[in-house]
């Protein structure tokens, strides 16, 4: 490592060492090649392309998508007494053309600059006439489209290699699945990137997904018990419900704020002002609360509808523990999650293969709520991370599940969907197999079929735990656009019998089953 940048570390940043992947980033821009780094929230992205800023001669030009973001950066390093300003369409003129003459003078070690901001014309020459010292393209995820964090200003950027050879570029993100990384590098053009990738792994949270039953009162229960009077954000899928949510947590006793795109900006910004200065207080949001979320003491994360994706999933809980400390990502999800999930997706003007890469992604995350091994383990997988063994940090750790011979109840609910044609919801089919004979079955003349009250050995819970098992299992499919369910083509073996299917007894019946003993 040259000195020159543990000097930088020691004497600007007041660090002794570098962290993870820092070192060998640094030492590959400062030789004047692109980067691509992946490093989870708080793992030290921004001193990746700070240290070779300071180094390399000219002003680091740092594109970053939020304003809140750029300018917590601009304070910090300030502070420390870096030549550093920034750059966006919400500033005055005047600071704006501040900035520009600083940036001529050849006064900036760093500037940050909105990505539209960046590529006006006007902008754009200033640069080729002063020395760029590299380019951060800071969450470059934002040029992907199948995240929700896309912008379309980010599809340009490839520009940079092209109007700037020569100069290093650096793409810094904290999500990134094998299909993203790909496409960052691809979109932004850089052809020459080294691959930078460190830890996902986030030991101080602990994971935990439940089956949905009463999801607020769940969720009462789990902030009573792991953290009360602590700070944390719980997601909601649509504005309605975090309204919703988080007027009935206030009358029960627990002070939270909504946050969502729908709400006036002032609003916004005092919630999310409060909830950064005060302790003890919960945020019920949509994922329009996301990035630039940096509040170190965030002790949980709780989602009451599924994530979108394992990625999206892996993002939002990484808000909480920022600090180190303990903290706990919490999920409820049930089957109706997924339907409601499918049904956006088909209503989604999207083409169609943005669609399915939407559904595959949909699918590993259900996936993942049912598997029976370590959660971690699982999670950092799908990062390409290995983790030798279980982490014994995570709710499949630390509880085993149980797992019952399911051959025999999966044939019944599998033929009957076949024989009730292919297109029903859970709850009716749940009806047909515990022989209930109710006017939507008589009205059908569902009572004439072969499957009708085969299930009676069975509770209602038990056959829905079947159904959305065999759902995440892949066996059967919903269909998008009224939720009911179908059979695909890997459910034939498990039909005919000709496999033996393990399924997971959910955990709430499991205490119930316990319960039931002890009295
Ligand atoms: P990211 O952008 O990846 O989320 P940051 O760059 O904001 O992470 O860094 C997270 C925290 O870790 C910051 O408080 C930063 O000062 C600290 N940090 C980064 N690198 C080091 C290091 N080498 N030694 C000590 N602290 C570091
Ligand atoms: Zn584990």
């Amino acid at each position: 490592m040259s000195d020159k940048a543990l000097e930088v570390l020691h004497n600007t940043f007041g660090f002794t060492a570098f962290r993870g992947q820092q070192e060998p980033v640094i030492r590959r821009v400062l030789a004047g090649g692109d980067a691509l780094v992946l490093m989870p929230t708080g793992g030290g992205k921004s001193l990746c392309y700070q240290v070779p800023a300071l180094i390399r001669p000219g002003t680091a030009v740092v594109v970053s998508p939020l304003i809140a973001l750029m300018e917590d950066q601009v304070r910090s390093l300030n502070q420390l007494g870096v030549r550093v300003g920034c750059l966006n369409s919400a500033m005055p003129v005047q600071d704006q053309m501040q900035t520009e003459e600083d940036l001529v003078r050849g006064e900036l070690d760093l500037l940050y600059v909105a990505p539209e901001r960046l590529l006006m014309p006007r902008m754009m020459a200033i640069l080729e006439q002063i020395t760029v010292a590299l380019f951060a393209i800071d969450e470059a995820h934002c040029v992907s489209q199948w995240g929700h964090d896309f912008r379309p200003e980010y599809l340009q950027l490839a520009v940079l290699g092209q109007r700037f050879p020569g100069v290093p570029r650096v793409a810094l993100t904290a999500t990134a699945d094998r299909r993203t990384r790909k496409e960052i590098i691809e979109r932004l053009a850089l052809n020459q990137a080294e691959s930078f990738v460190g830890s996902f792994d986030r030991p101080n949270i602990f994971y935990r997904i439940s089956q949905k039953r009463q999801a607020k009162q769940q969720l009462h229960a789990f902030i009573l018990k792991d953290h009360p009077g602590e700070s944390g954000i719980v997601y909601c899928i649509s504005r309605k419900k975090v309204e919703e949510l988080s007027e009935w947590l206030n009358n029960h006793g627990i002070r939270a704020l909504p946050y969502h795109a729908g709400m006036s900006p002032e609003t916004r910004s005092r919630n999310q002002h409060l909830f950064h200065n005060e302790e003890g207080l919960i945020m019920v949001a949509t994922v329009a609360f996301g990035m630039g979320v940096d509040k170190p003491d965030v002790r949980f994360v709780a989602h009451m509808d599924l994530p979108r994706s394992i990625e999206a999933y892996y993002q939002e809980t990484g808000r909480a523990g920022r600090d180190g400390l303990p903290a706990t990502a919490w999920l409820a999800y049930g089957l109706q999650d997924v339907i409601i999930l499918g049904q956006m997706l088909s209503q989604s003007s999207a083409d169609v293969s943005v669609r399915n890469v939407e559904k595959q992604k949909l699918e590993s995350m259900l996936a993942f709520c049912e598997i029976s091994g370590c959660r971690r383990q699982a999670l950092l997988a799908y990062f390409d991370e290995a983790l030798d063994e279980p982490c014994g940090h995570c709710d499949l750790c630390a509880e085993p599940v149980v797992t019952w011979d399911a051959t025999d109840a999966a044939r019944k609910a599998l033929s009957n969907v076949y024989r009730t044609g292919q297109r029903y919801g859970v709850t009716h089919l749940v009806d047909v197999l515990m022989g209930r004979e109710n006017a939507r079955v008589k009205q059908l003349g569902h009572g004439q079929l072969s499957t009708f009250g085969i299930g009676r050995d069975l509770s209602q819970k038990q056959w829905r735990s079947v159904y959305r098992q065999l759902v995440a299992r892949g066996f059967l499919n919903v269909i998008e656009e009224h939720g009911g369910l179908q059979l695909s083509g890997t459910s034939r073996p498990l039909l005919r019998g000709d496999e033996v299917l393990m399924l997971r007894r959910d955990r709430y019946e499991v205490q119930e089953a316990r319960e039931t003993r002890d009295s």
